[in-house]
């Protein structure tokens, strides 16, 4: 849980006394504020007076005690109308705020070096996909990761904040109308499309709400934005006017004076200072449809931009870095000794790992409890694939492989993995964990698998084609 900061000692009214309503409560009684709960419903209220939270009837209620309203996100703050909680905290000048708002809060108040990372990402489809996506690659590059906001916990639920973690948080429409102070280091807004007009008085006031998540970018912060639809394309304008942040446009069906797009399945980089086609996607078998095409966008962009980002003095001899004179070579140059340097891959062997009946699922430390993947490990230099996959195996889990079969290959933009898929079958042998590196590992029946990674992940692909191949 979060503690919640800035309400020390003052009284917050939550109304709503769902799952956010009663986690915000007791976020904020762990930061020192005083709460008043209310709801509709007598079987809510019974249960929040069972928790031992003070169940106060906010119709008769004394307004002016209250420092704030906290209001859960399935209350209309705006229209049909507003709820009459909001029109007696503004009759009573009391402000409105919702979950994600006394987290943005409590970020705030925090000294810069305990600030924690925050990555929200928005849209009217896909969000949860790729939020659970960036989460588990935020996890696998190692931080302290937490996934959270409309899906899966909310934000106050979420372990408490420090200087390294990540927070990976999709926001709703009626979360980022409650919401005015946060800062993400990163945007990802993926697309708009008209939803929940209703209780937003139309599409101005659907796009205004979404608009929100960027309101306190600046210089230093980075958004993403799929510009494939014109409401999209027009806040990409208005924010590039602005121009205090990085902005990498996404399409996957037009061409862009800048950013990163496919068009007819090739994928262009207008990032630098001429486009480059980069690969045709429709050859890539694994990348099927449009919304193959923007995740290659969206993959391709993050590498390079990591790349441009850590590259720029040579490493030979210190001078400044330069991109490179021809067009057709992603490159950038040193302007003394000539040193050229490429965007770098790392390729990385996965291996999915079965005895003929069962599958071997591993735990890392820094997964999410409960969620399983695939032994994996860098290539080192000198070692063919398959020697990486058989000494990732026996280093990660002792056990010696049979046979080593190549099934599919995936990049891995964080920041520039090659992720290159096998699958292996094992001696049989109980799998020991050697090198400290794992928190668990076992053996999994086809059909009692544990949580697994996202789809879209190749370790998602490789688990589900060796469980389908084996016998139940
Ligand atoms: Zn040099």
């Amino acid at each position: 849980m979060i503690p919640v900061r800035g309400f020390e000692d003052k009284t917050v009214a939550v109304f709503g006394l769902g799952r956010t309503g009663l986690t915000a409560a007791r976020a904020l009684i762990a930061g020192g504020a005083k709460v008043a709960l209310w709801d509709e419903k007598s079987a809510s209220r019974e249960a929040a007076a069972a928790e031992g939270f003070p169940v106060v009837d906010l119709q008769a209620a004394d307004w002016s005690q209250f420092a704030a309203l906290m209001l859960s996100p399935g209350v209309p703050l705006t229209h049909p109308k507003p709820h009459w909680t909001v029109e007696k905290a503004r009759a009573a000048g009391v402000e409105v705020l919702g979950d994600v708002e006394l987290f943005a809060r409590t970020v705030n108040a925090a000294p810069a070096h305990k600030r924690p990372k925050i990555i929200a990402i928005t849209g009217t489809n896909g969000k949860s996909t790729t939020t659970a996506l960036i989460g588990h690659l935020c996890a696998s590059a190692g931080r302290d990761t937490r996934v959270g906001g409309n899906i899966g916990l909310g934000v106050l639920g979420l372990e408490d904040m420090h200087g390294g973690a990540v927070y990976v948080l999709e926001l709703s429409s009626y979360q980022l109308d409650l919401t005015s102070s946060l800062k993400p280091d990163a945007v990802v807004l993926l697309n708009i499309s008209p939803d929940h007009l209703d209780r937003h008085g139309g599409m101005d006031g659907y796009i205004a709400a979404k608009r929100r998540i960027f309101l306190n970018q600046g210089k230093g912060d980075t958004a993403i934005i799929g510009v494939d639809d014109a409401w999209c394309q027009q806040i990409c304008t208005e924010i590039t006017a602005a121009n205090r942040r990085t902005i990498w446009p996404i399409s996957a069906g037009k061409a862009m004076g800048r950013g990163v797009y496919a068009l007819q399945g090739v994928l262009y980089d207008a990032t630098g200072e001429r486009v480059v086609e980069v690969a045709d996607i429709l050859r890539a078998r694994s990348l099927p449809g449009r919304h193959n095409w923007q995740n290659a966008a969206a993959a391709y962009a993050a590498q390079v931009l990591h790349w441009d980002r850590t590259n720029r003095f040579c490493g030979a001899c210190g001078r400044p870095t330069v991109p490179a004179a021809d067009p057709a070579k992603r490159a950038k140059v040193c302007e003394g000794c000539g040193h050229e340097v490429y965007p770098r891959v790392s390729p990385c062997t996965i291996t999915a790992i079965h005895d003929g009946a069962r599958m071997l699922l591993v735990r890392a430390p820094h997964f999410p409890p409960g969620r399983f993947g695939l032994v994996a490990g860098f290539v080192d230099p000198g070692e063919s694939l398959e020697d990486c996959v058989r000494r990732e195996a026996r280093e990660e889990v002792g056990l010696e492989l049979a046979e080593v079969t190549y099934l599919g290959s995936q990049p891995w933009p964080f920041p520039h993995q090659l992720m290159v898929g096998f699958v292996a079958r094992a001696e049989p042998a109980e799998p020991r964990l050697l090198d400290g590196e794992l928190a668990e590992a076992g053996w999994f029946a086809p059909d009692a698998l544990p949580q697994l990674p996202p789809r879209l992940s190749i370790a998602r692909a490789l688990i589900e084609h060796v469980a389908a191949s084996l016998p139940r």
